[in-house]
């Protein structure tokens, strides 16, 4: 039993420190939408845990935007969801 706990305890530890490092890294970038390759799907609205990116519509199509670009630690997460290559990190100004 206390091999499971051993174990466990490990991978949570990793877990936490992996996404710390995320943060970390991420305090230069921010993501940002290639708007023509942005077809609305909204797979990475789900993906962030952030609430940084949001869904807008007009006549023509609904697609996304980056509504709270201070939330964003450059995760990544919605960029590996995407499967249009319409999300990409760029440097903060
Ligand atoms: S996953 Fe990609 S294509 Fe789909 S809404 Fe997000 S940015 Fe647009
Ligand atoms: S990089 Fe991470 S925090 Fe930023 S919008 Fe994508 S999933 Fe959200």
């Amino acid at each position: 039993m206390n091999v499971v706990y051993i174990i466990g305890g490990g991978l949570l530890l990793l877990w936490l420190i992996s996404g710390i490092v995320r943060d970390f890294q991420g305090k230069n970038k921010i993501i940002q939408v290639v708007d023509n390759n942005c077809i609305g799907c909204q797979r990475c609205l789900k993906r962030c845990r952030h609430r940084v990116l949001d869904k807008v519509s007009d006549e023509k199509r609904t697609h996304v935007f980056v509504k709270n670009p201070d939330y964003c630690t450059a995760c990544g997460d919605c960029m590996n969801a995407c499967k249009f290559n319409a999300l990409e990190l760029i440097e903060r100004k």
